[in-house]
């Protein structure tokens, strides 16, 4: 069925026929923008509801749309001749923020997306080359590791170091500066400023419904232009580098050992997890490798605190086991929820001393992270709503640049 609404049109492939069709026209592709919807995506608890797939040179070329959940249990035989384009190493797989996408379709339905490119990723790396230096870089991140790099740490920190001498100032400056803030596709959108078309709201728990509302229809289709024409741009400006697909499949892949729950925050953040762009960071490939016990993948020593502090965590035994470290990105997670945190706390204060004329101390600075952050972290363990995608934290940022000072530059 191919239909159309607010212009843009989209062809919903439901039948045996159908996707005969769309595969016809794909395979002649050198690349598709492929994009996933479901109800929590890749998450554990999951479905995956629709693939969308297009030609991402064509802009004006159709927009498919797999109905997954027509094909029910039977969905890997019917859905094969899909499942091999997007498997093929013949065809690039134009992907933004791919990590859900991959998850759902390796763990759900047995296929390994392969020879992608992650644009999300690309635009990361685009950065410095658009002149961006750590101070943006930090304050993208937001102010409280702005505050934190140009004190040289925390107080906490400055009395650990004062206690057993194991935590140096400088190199808590210098740990945020390999974690990067990831843009949702609006956002980075904008800020390369490609209009591309405008996407309605859904409610993204509603992929189940069928018949899918044309809304949700419009969507999918919305975001496969998106992608393609962020895609477009990003090779007229050079960014789409030849190593980019490698670190692509490393990013994307990087929850294959098992799916993330919904609401674990070490998998559901907005910020580039470690050792992707800069792979092996810190060492050489016969570099000591040690699981981070935030997000729990192997990570080189380089991408945890200094050799020091690590070796003191990992040698801290707890009930369960030695206890390792937390990565840079972990302990980033927690100083943002921290804050977060303590913003809720600060607006409860308030409404509080409106009444009763108590100060309330707005202070970011103490108990920030310390060598035992992961009970400092566990103690906040609140859920917000996080989605990798749509980047809540992009626009909690961006909508509110009152809280950290100037508004982001565009380009
Ligand atoms: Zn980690």
């Amino acid at each position: 069925m191919t239909a159309s609404s607010d212009n843009i049109t989209y062809t919903l492939c439901d039948t045996d026929s159908s996707i005969r069709a769309a595969v016809d026209r794909l395979s002649n592709a050198t690349h598709l923008a492929v994009d996933l919807e479901g109800a929590s995506l890749g998450q554990t608890g999951g479905t995956l509801c629709i693939i969308s797939l297009k030609n991402a040179w064509e802009l004006d070329s159709p927009n498919y749309l797999i109905d997954v959940l027509a094909f029910a249990s039977e969905h890997e035989r019917r859905l094969r001749p899909i499942y091999d384009l997007l498997e093929s190493p013949n065809i690039t797989k134009v992907l933004f923020g791919g990590c859900m996408d991959y998850c759902a379709l390796y763990h759900d339905c047995h296929v390994t997306l392969s020879n992608v490119v992650d644009i999300q990723l690309a635009d990361i790396k685009s950065r410095p080359l658009r002149g961006e230096g750590l101070d943006l870089q930090l304050r993208r991140l937001g102010e409280v590791f702005v505050k934190a790099a140009a004190k040289g740490g925390s107080s906490l920190s400055r009395k650990k170091k004062d206690q057993d001498g194991s935590w140096n100032g400088n190199e808590e400056r210098q740990m945020f500066m390999q974690v990067h803030r990831l843009l949702g596709l609006r956002d980075c959108l904008r800020e390369h400023s490609v209009g591309g078309v405008s996407v309605p709201k859904v409610d993204h728990s509603s992929w189940l419904t069928r018949p899918l509302p044309s809304t949700y229809l419009t969507y999918a289709a919305s975001d496969l232009i998106n992608i393609s024409g962020l895609f477009q741009q990003f090779v007229a400006k050079g960014y789409i580098t030849p190593i980019l697909e490698e670190e692509s499949q490393r990013y994307i892949s990087i929850w294959n050992d098992r799916k993330p729950y919904p609401g674990e925050k070490f998998r559901n953040h907005a910020f580039l997890p470690l050792d992707i762009i800069n792979y092996r960071h810190g060492g050489t490939s016969s570099t000591s490798r040690c699981k981070c016990n935030g997000c729990q993948r192997d990570l080189p020593e380089g991408c945890f605190p200094m050799r020091e502090t690590w070796v003191h965590t990992v040698t801290s035994e707890s009930s369960s086991g030695t206890r390792t470290g937390q990565c840079f990105v972990c302990r980033a997670v927690c100083l943002q929820r921290q804050k977060k945190e303590r913003q809720h706390q600060s607006r409860r204060n308030r409404s509080f001393s409106s009444s009763y004329s108590y100060h309330y101390d707005y202070d970011y600075d103490y108990d920030e992270y310390g060598h035992d952050n992961w009970g400092a972290c566990e103690a906040l363990d609140f859920e917000i709503e996080d989605d990798f995608g749509d980047n809540p934290w992009a626009d909690y940022f961006l909508t509110r640049p009152g809280i950290w000072g100037m508004p982001l530059p565009y380009y």
